[in-house]
């Protein structure tokens, strides 16, 4: 069983923190940890499933107090650890994690579609909001796309300005009137109790975010939005080299804000498509060959997938089972440059189990023949060549 770390010292704060200091704890984890920064950094995703699972108990006050009390071993509806645990196996999915930013990051930072369900109360809960929200979108690649790189052209839904309001909310992009709250300045005095006395600060107006004015009537076809949903047509290329869980920044093409602003980004996912014979092993690709007994013997040349097409190998007399090839270059293309990997071929001889009856008289002739015979000096050698092959491997 996996050994989980104490959800305090995850987030790093004191078993007395208060919920903010939690959730504050929790926001720079995620923000550093966050897939998107860390592409393919396996260690780092680690780390924030793992910030994201404390967060989780240690934000819900039930959850945290059956914590406080019985830690992670707790049995049936326990936090993990142990079998039928809260997050026995891996923990929390990744779209368990985005969805839990929405509460976090108030909705306009991460994730697919952080406008959701906002569109229709928004009136009432305005908040500064000048960047849209990310959307998220997964793309197979297989490993021809990825040694080759791609460019794709997609339509994917996505919030985009409204035209008919200049993405202001306000009918025709004029309806505006006086903030009633700043009377037109953008800002507030607030006052504040300090142990150095009252101090006076100016903050953002909350009601007109700044802007000194509000909408008097709103644009009809986008409800005061500023933003409709629309297919946009989007073009990206991919570059050769990426590999599964990776993310790509496609800038500026997420969704528009609501009343104006920079759109979020368009963040792609790679999801790499099982290749039906290789095996991707960084950059280089795996395959399992399988020759016959004369062919091993004898030499010969066979037939071997690529990943740019079938390809001849010539196989040496005498190959030995457990004996890997090396196709160099064959691999794929380095993400970061660099060079380019292998393709490796590990060989296995196949042992037929049913003969005939002059198959059976062919192999019988064999027997004891001095060069199918190995000497000891002979055993030694190919034992020691091939020692990974018996090692134990747990
Ligand atoms: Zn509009
Ligand atoms: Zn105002």
């Amino acid at each position: 069983m996996d050994k989980k770390r104490d959800y305090y010292e995850v987030l790093g704060v004191e078993k007395s923190a208060s919920a903010d200091e939690i959730k504050k704890a929790y926001r720079k984890l995620a923000i550093k940890y966050h897939p998107d920064r860390n592409p393919g950094d396996k260690e780092a995703e680690e780390k924030f499933k793992e910030a994201a699972e404390a967060y989780d108990v240690l934000s819900d006050p039930e959850k945290k107090q059956k914590y406080d009390q019985f830690g992670h071993s707790m049995g049936p509806q326990g936090f993990g650890g142990g079998a039928g645990g809260y997050y026995s196996g891996g923990g929390m999915s990744m779209e368990d994690i985005f969805a839990q930013f929405g509460d976090i990051f108030g909705g306009g930072g991460f994730g697919f579609g952080g406008f959701g369900g906002a569109a229709g109360g928004s009136r009432t809960r305005r908040r500064a909001q000048r960047r849209g929200s990310d959307l998220r979108i997964r793309v197979k690649m297989t490993l021809e796309d990825i040694a080759n790189g791609v460019s794709k052209t997609l339509k994917i839904p996505t919030y985009v300005k409204c035209e008919h309001c200049n993405g202001t909310g306000a009918k025709d992009g004029v309806a505006f009137a006086t903030c009633p709250t700043c009377h037109g300045s953008g800002t507030i005095s607030r006052v504040q109790n300090t142990m150095f006395g009252a101090m006076q600060s100016q903050a953002e107006c909350p009601e007109c975010e700044g802007t000194g004015k509000i909408i008097s009537e709103p644009c009809q076809y986008c409800h005061g939005e500023g933003v409709e949903r629309k297919d946009q047509q989007i073009s990206f290329n991919i570059p050769a080299g990426v590999s599964d869980g990776m993310t790509l920044t496609v800038p500026g093409k997420g969704n528009a804000p609501r009343h104006g602003g920079q759109p979020g980004d368009l963040l792609v996912v790679i999801e790499e498509v099982k290749h039906p014979e290789l095996i991707r092993d960084e950059n280089d690709v795996i395959y399992n060959l399988m020759l016959d007994i004369p062919t091993a013997v004898l030499g010969g040349s066979v037939e071997v997938p690529t990943i740019t097409g079938r390809a001849r190998l010539n196989i040496a007399p005498g190959t030995q089972p457990g004996k890997v090839l090396r196709m160099r270059g064959k691999g794929l293309p380095s993400y970061n440059g660099g060079g380019r990997g292998d393709e490796l071929i590990n060989v296995m001889v196949y042992m037929p189990e049913k003969l005939s009856d002059a198959e059976k008289s062919a192999i019988e002739s064999l027997k004891g023949s001095p060069n199918v015979m190995p000497t000891e000096a002979e055993k030694n050698r190919l034992f020691s060549k091939f020692k990974h092959l018996f090692d134990q491997n747990e």
